[in-house]
């Protein structure tokens, strides 16, 4: 049997990612394959790292990406830092949280779970309370949970690494890129990330970094790290010096993330930033003309992922199929606890315009019509929050 070739249809990407990718990535993507131990691919695996530095605020040496998606680097971070019996303080407010304490666990950790009301932010208090006195190896948060929309702070949570003796584990896979996230001034000691959220590239890769303290423990495990594919101490040897071969890197996704890096840096950090913050404050405002309320406060609310709440006597589904049949519109349904109570709005990377935030607003007033809800006017709220 043969099919025809896969041709997707268009879409618009403001879920929790995977968001819009832009022409140049997906032009980088079909350029011609070279070998992993070609000249100009180390070069471009150099300047990958430097880039990654460049957005992740770090001079940490050890900054490369992991052939895989966001919950390799979650994986990565983790086993190469744990050994057997080890304990661990893992911040419990949604499901990346959750996943952190089962990959810890199966890591061979003994793990505290601390756990917060999803929607809502961590503080210092929690966490040393949770150690009861107690030496952690790690102390793990997320810091843009997408399944609730909340931006955990994370100088609170520095605090708290250092008063258990622990060192500090952060999930950026959604605050890559979308929100400021300074690893060195943090003193983050071990950070993971993804490609398909504020980075705008499909996934594939994830970025990782560790300070010299998380390397200094690395290089000094009693026992090999248990993964052979998600050792560091291997993967080091072929992005420094050594070029030494541990598996292939899946070479032409290194070129996509290589221009959404690109795109990063040339379009400035800060603009960057601030871009997503006025689009995530115009969406929240044609969403509160419709009187669809946020579920998190506004002092600790992702720009970049919005979650609201589904009025009562809608029905989630309907109304995210009708988003996606009739405007090609993607946004997701909630996580967990929330499955069927909460949209997650993603306005990530390329997603965030202007465009993206009046087109998601007309269909959703469109789609609560269609099921015999009176909405006022979204656009007009917005535009005045431009
Ligand atoms: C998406 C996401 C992950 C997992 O990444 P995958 O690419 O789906 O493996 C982990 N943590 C957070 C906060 C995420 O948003």
């Amino acid at each position: 049997m043969t099919s025809s070739a896969f041709c997707p249809p268009n879409r618009v990407l403001m879920g929790p990612g995977p968001s819009d990718v832009p022409a140049s990535v997906l032009r980088a993507l079909a350029a011609p394959t070279i070998g992993h131990l070609d000249p100009a691919f180390l070069e471009l695996m150099d300047e990958v790292g430097q880039m990654l530095r460049d957005v992740l605020g770090t001079d940490n040496r050890l900054t490369l990406p992991m052939s895989g998606t966001g919950s390799l680097g979650m994986e990565t971070c983790l086993v190469n830092l744990i050994e057997p019996g080890d304990r661990v303080l893992v911040g419990v407010n949604g499901v990346f949280g959750t996943r952190m304490v089962e990959v810890a666990k199966r890591a061979g950790a003994e793990v505290t779970a601390v756990e917060a009301d999803w929607g809502t932010a961590f503080d210092e208090a929690q966490f040393v309370k949770a150690a009861a006195g107690r030496q952690f190896k790690l102390l793990c948060v997320v810091h843009a949970e997408t399944s609730t929309g909340v931006l955990q702070p994370l100088t609170p949570i520095a605090d708290a690494a250092d008063q258990v003796g622990a060192m500090l584990l952060v999930d950026a896979v959604t605050s890559l890129a979308g929100v400021p996230i300074e690893a060195d001034e943090h003193r983050v000691d071990a950070l993971y990330s993804g490609t398909q959220k504020c980075l705008s590239c499909p996934p594939g890769l994830a970025p990782v970094t560790f300070s010299e303290r998380a390397e200094s423990v690395l290089s000094s495990r009693s026992k090999p790290v248990q993964s052979w594919y998600a050792d560091l101490n291997l993967i080091r040897n072929y992005w420094g010096s050594a070029r030494a071969y541990h598996h292939t890197a899946p070479i032409n996704m290194m070129y996509a993330l290589h221009e959404a890096l690109r795109l990063c840096v040339e379009e400035g950090l800060d603009e960057r930033y601030a871009r997503h913050a006025l689009h995530g404050r115009a969406l929240v405002a044609g969403l509160q003309a419709m009187d669809l309320q946020p579920r998190v406060e506004e002092a600790i609310r992702l720009p970049q992922l919005t979650t609201v709440a589904v009025p009562d006597g809608i029905d989630d589904a309907k109304v995210r199929q009708h988003l996606l049949q009739t405007y090609g519109l993607e946004i997701g349904g909630g996580l967990g606890p929330m499955k069927g109570t909460t949209w997650r709005i993603g306005l990530m990377g390329a997603s965030a315009t202007r465009r993206h935030v009046m087109l998601c607003l007309t269909a959703l007033a469109d789609a609560l019509r269609a099921q015999g809800r009176q909405v006022a006017d979204p656009v007009s709220a917005a535009s005045d929050a431009y």
